[in-house]
């Protein structure tokens, strides 16, 4: 597919009258920290209530001035987005399937009470910024330019109710790749004390707010040596839902593989559905069921469980090696990425990254 370049021709570019230098780009392209190196661009629109989306640009990127009584900062009204550009051998620029990160911040500013933005407005600001940025996405290896959309209550206003007022912004972070050493499984704590998200709430939303509620669950796992958390339901907690910033598959010995469903308080993530789609390419049979906990933990003693691993953009598939929680301690196989968990990761990369034929056709060029 080709983005509309009419969507992004929608953009004004106010480019930076201070442009970095080459090399010093060329330094920051060189082994970024994920997260801490952004672009010279982000694209922008402006929404007040009445006159809708306007002034759609792309400027220099640079801090935000906010009034203290900005909406966002007290309520929290907030909602934001995470995708990848790949450059391929060739120098093209593509996203992967960005019609459904569209989709889905959609869905997110609906549960917010945010207004919505367009898939040719969202395409388009993603467009814009990246071909004004060309030069820094980064080639070789498993690099990548992280997209980060995101939009948030602008109106000064203390009142608790839907802000008039918005702003949709994209930012762009080139990052390389996630397992510096090689793909390495990691351990997660399974937490029966704190739940990320609730029945009615908005786990399914990718809004700021679930993540604070995961940063203390995930700092106590990290000081007991763990990784990651994984999160149960809230009703019943007993049923596996997803990592802080991941989902979770389990692969069984008949080559079988579940992951938990859509269920209202788990984020649809972009990889989860594509690996679902891969699976069954391979022949694989997948569903979309509860994972009781006490299943996991029966299937990884006996053995019926033989892999287990976490996905979504940054890392793409992540193997993990060992799952415990106050009353137990297993470890997945012989702890080490298992075959099924490295093909499908591989897979997925090699779509991504313009190694193999795109056959569902999830790849936009930019
Ligand atoms: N769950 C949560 C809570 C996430 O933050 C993410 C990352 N967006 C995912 C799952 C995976 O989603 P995706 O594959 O679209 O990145």
């Amino acid at each position: 597919t080709l983005a509309t370049s009419t969507s992004a021709d929608l953009f004004e570019i106010h480019r930076t009258d201070t442009p970095v230098p080459d090399a010093v780009r060329e330094a920051a392209l060189a082994a970024p920290r994920f997260g801490t190196v952004f672009t010279e661009h982000m694209a922008r629109i402006t929404y007040s209530h009445g006159q809708g989306w306007r002034d759609r640009r792309v400027e220099k990127y640079g801090p935000l001035q906010l009034d203290p009584a900005t909406a966002v900062l007290h309520y929290a009204q907030e909602i934001f987005e995470g995708l990848k550009a790949y450059a391929h051998a060739d120098g093209s620029v593509w996203t992967f399937r960005p019609q459904a990160n569209a989709a889905r911040f959609a869905r997110s500013a609906h549960r917010l009470a945010l207004p919505e933005v367009s898939e040719a407005d969202f395409l388009g600001a993603i467009t814009a910024l990246v071909q004004t940025d060309r030069a820094w996405v980064p080639t070789g290896g498993e690099t990548s330019l992280y997209l980060r959309p995101f939009m948030y209550a602008s109106e000064s206003f203390l009142g608790v109710r839907p802000s008039l007022e918005a702003e949709f912004l994209v930012i762009a972070s080139p990052v390389g790749p996630y397992f510096a050493g090689g793909v390495k499984p990691v351990s997660i704590w399974v937490d029966q004390e704190f739940h990320r998200a609730g029945a009615g709430g908005t786990g399914a939303a990718k809004c700021g707010g679930n993540y604070a509620a995961s940063l203390l669950p995930q700092q106590q796992a990290y000081d007991k040596g763990f990784e990651q958390v994984c999160f149960l339901d809230a009703s019943t907690n007993t049923e596996l839902e997803e990592l802080g910033g991941m989902n979770v598959f389990v692969i069984r010995a008949d080559g079988s593989a579940v992951t938990p469903p859509v269920s209202g308080s788990i984020l649809e993530g972009v990889t989860r559905g594509s690996i679902l789609q891969l699976l069954t390419d391979a022949g694989h049979e997948v569903s979309e069921r509860a994972l009781p906990l006490t299943e996991v933990r029966a299937g990884l003693a006996d053995g019926s469980i033989r892999e287990v691993f976490a996905c979504g953009t940054a890392a793409v598939i992540t193997p993990i090696g060992r799952l415990a929680s106050d009353d137990f301690d297993l470890t997945v196989a012989d702890g080490e990425a298992g075959p099924v968990t490295m093909r499908i990761r591989t897979e997925l990369t090699d779509i991504q990254y313009g190694r193999a034929t795109d056959r569902h056709g999830w790849l936009t060029r930019l």
